[in-house]
């Protein structure tokens, strides 16, 4: 413990140091610029350090990945390529997802409106769908899942994971269904190593807080609602028409 405290210290006195630094410099569009919510660790620079995470950047038109979320257990770099796509990838494409509803900024992160209002038109119905699917989910008694307060996280990880999937799928061609020694495919292992991200443990009390304050769905649904969308999780593990996790076509949310 005392080891990780000198390292918040020293990673806050660093970042002290760089802001005092860069006051009325030129911007850097290379900087880190973007906040890091400093919720699980003391300070901003030591979020950096110790959250697995990433973070749109519309004014630089940039992600940021955090140190953390190169490290095990969220990383291993020795990992198939299928396991990476499903954990890191999927970050990536997550935070994307962010950028690409951040349409308010251009590439160069003025403000100046990427989409048309005919874009709007055709996605506004996407997002009510993912917003009413949500809304649906039970997570204890009565209480489910505020649709319309976790939308933003809930498109990002439908369409982050759609867009690692395509990833892979552009990488491995015909690989994607050959089973391996362990009787697994790569496209199984991708949805696995995509659930394993959600691996949580949470006492009642701690989750219902959540419910009412966090802005991301709890992990069970993070798993299960973008999955059930996707007619490629079916298609890994042979899920039949009318299974739980196989949402039917006119339920079915679709992004882009
Ligand atoms: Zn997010």
């Amino acid at each position: 413990m005392a080891e990780i405290r000198f390292y918040h210290l020293t990673a806050r006195t660093f970042e002290q140091t760089r802001t005092w630094q860069r006051a009325r410099a030129a911007w850097d569009r290379a900087a880190w610029e973007a906040m890091v919510y400093p919720n699980a660790a003391p300070g901003i620079a030591g979020a950096r350090l110790t959250i697995p995470n990433g973070f749109p950047d519309p004014f630089s038109n940039a992600i940021i990945v955090t140190a953390a979320s190169l490290e095990a257990p969220q990383f291993d770099a020795a990992a198939p390529l299928e396991v990476q796509y499903g954990s890191l990838g999927f970050l990536v494409g997550h935070e994307l997802t962010h950028l690409l509803e951040a349409h308010e900024f251009d590439a160069s992160g003025e403000l100046h409106d990427a989409w048309t209002p005919q874009d709007l038109e055709a996605y506004n119905p996407r997002r009510a769908c993912v917003i009413d699917q949500a809304n649906r989910f039970v997570v204890f008694g009565t209480s489910h899942v505020d649709g319309a307060g976790t939308v933003d996280e809930n498109v990002a990880d439908l369409s982050g994971l759609g867009f690692a999937y395509a990833a892979l799928v552009h990488d491995l061609g015909d690989r994607l269904h050959q089973a391996g020694n362990d009787g697994t495919t790569p496209a199984q292992r991708f949805f696995l190593a995509y659930a394993q991200n959600w691996c949580t443990a949470q006492t009642p009390e701690a989750a219902e807080r959540y419910l009412r304050s966090d802005h991301h769905a709890p992990s069970r649904f993070r798993v299960d609602g973008p999955l059930a969308n996707l007619p490629a999780f079916a298609t890994a593990f042979g899920c039949r028409a009318g299974s739980k996790m196989v949402r039917p076509e006119a339920d079915r949310c679709q992004l882009w």
